[in-house]
């Protein structure tokens, strides 16, 4: 036989009818005829049936005995029609079949802990994660990540067509105060003192601005301290972008203008190009939720996306003494609703230096909903010390803790901070609403489990005491 080079993917395989290719990838599922062997081989595209027959290839025949599902294997075969009947319309090569004339095995397989081949949301999530790359290997977690990476790709192309420039932000920093407890990071070289790192990359986009990067994107990481449940854990992913000289409506015109691309050039279906804004008082009102599902019944049933803006929130809240945040965050009975970096509306500005209806302040914070979720938030900045400093004076922080807290803030924006705002959007749970998923962890590759767990790498971990003592941590 003459020497076959290029592999070839299942999808491809049905332009090659009468011709001899080799594909690789994995065993799926294997059925012992005896006089034959049948086996489903799956790659990145999806599945072909390969036939073994033992008149055709012998030797086949010999290695298609003793393989077995996650088996890695080549094969090498003649790409034949299948007979009228047994066409499998649910696959890219379900006309044809692959007559095996030689297969070799590149690795075996012990049997995996689960069937990877089934949709896999009735297996326990424990076990998914800690196998999480055999979990990944199910066609629906296959298609999840390419519809992420897709939906990534395409949201950087709108912003890159729109002039914006993609900057990484650092992870080792300060606290940045969204809302949520802190990861802290001990310093070697500084025994005693702590890197933070960040909720969100918000101090550090706006000082791009007050930089000059007039439009900034980028894919963060955020991590916040906040008890892990089921359908989320301490990391997530945003798109996160600021722009300078800009109003409210503005950001929210470039924001629609952007996902509506990236959600059609992924095939997601709108129910509007133009999404519907709603003041917080009158979703209230009307639904008695800012997040609300705007989708008829036959739209859940489709997978529609039905975007929405809520617009005008209450800028303050009195402290809870439930949220564990509010004590870090606040030094008085108030605290901020969404975002201390935001601006009042202006016409509330006068109020809001006076200090006076602090309750009915509104602020110019902007969230994106979608089918009754949260799908971002953003808003115009405070960019004047002035303003920002009276956010912090509400909040009851002397000048001393102001100038501790953000200080650096107060003093970048002394050198002409231009105005600006922005927003971030949850990436993950724009891929888990385009792909109909529940949970956010279904579109990432490796989320952490409900107990705080990591997957796969089973952390948090003890380290050991050499390490401790470089850090000058001892337990008491
Ligand atoms: N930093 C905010 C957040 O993470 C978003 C923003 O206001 O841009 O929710």
């Amino acid at each position: 036989m003459a020497e076959i080079k290029a592999r070839i993917l299942s999808s491809q395989v049905a332009n090659h009818v009468d011709g001899t290719v080799k594909l690789n990838g994995w065993v799926n599922i294997r059925r012992d005829h005896g006089k034959l062997i049948f086996f489903d081989l799956r790659d990145k595209d999806g599945l072909v049936q390969v036939v073994v027959i033992p008149s055709s290839s012998k030797e086949a025949y010999e290695v298609a005995q003793d393989i077995r599902p996650e088996y890695v294997v080549e094969v090498v075969g003649k790409v034949n029609k299948r007979p009228e009947g047994t066409i499998n319309k649910d696959l890219a090569s379900g006309t044809v079949e692959l007559e095996a004339k030689e297969i070799k095995v590149l690795n075996k397989s012990e049997t995996p802990p689960f069937d990877v081949t089934s949709g896999g949301l009735d297996i326990d999530e424990e076990v998914r994660l800690k196998y999480r790359y055999l979990d990944l290997r199910r066609p629906r977690m296959q298609q999840n990540l390419k519809l992420r990476s897709d939906y990534m790709q395409a949201l950087r192309q709108a912003l890159v067509k729109r002039e914006f420039l993609e900057i990484e932000t650092p992870l080792l920093s300060k606290a940045t105060m969204e809302g949520a407890r802190d990861f802290i990071v001990p310093s070697r070289f500084q025994p005693g003192k702590f890197y933070a790192l960040p909720q969100s990359p918000q101090q550090y986009k706006q000082l791009l601005m007050v930089g000059g990067m007039e439009r900034y994107f980028q894919f963060p990481h955020c991590l916040r301290d906040e008890d892990p449940r089921a359908d989320r854990g301490f990391e997530f992913t945003q798109l996160d972008l600021e722009m300078s000289f800009v109003t409210r409506e503005d950001v929210i015109e470039t924001v629609e203008a952007v996902v509506v691309e990236a959600v059609k050039a992924v095939n997601g279906k709108l129910k509007n190009d133009k999404f519907p804004v709603f003041s917080y008082a009158d979703a209230m009102k009307k639904f008695g939720s800012d997040k609300f599902d705007l989708r008829t019944e036959e739209e859940k049933k489709n997978g529609t996306l039905a975007f929405a803006w809520v617009i005008n929130f209450p800028f303050f809240r009195p402290v809870s003494k439930t949220e564990v945040s509010d004590k870090y965050d606040s030094k008085s009975k108030w605290t901020f609703t969404h975002n201390p970096f935001s601006m009042p509306i202006p016409e509330h500005i006068d109020w809001f230096l006076k200090g006076e209806n602090i309750d009915k302040i509104l602020t110019t914070q902007y969230d994106l909903v979608c089918n009754g979720l949260e799908a971002g938030g953003g808003s115009i900045r405070a960019h004047t010390p002035e303003l920002l400093r009276t956010t912090y004076k509400i909040m009851g922080y002397t000048d001393k803790q102001i100038e501790e807290s953000i200080g650096h803030m107060l003093e970048a924006f002394s050198y002409g901070a231009p105005p600006h705002g922005g927003i971030a959007l949850g990436l993950d749970r724009h891929v888990a609403l385009l792909r109909g998923e529940s949970s956010i962890k279904e579109t990432m590759a490796f989320p952490m489990t409900s107990t705080g767990r990591t997957a796969v790498m089973d952390a948090p971990a003890k380290v050991s005491d050499e390490q401790l003592l470089e850090l000058k941590i001892k337990f008491t």
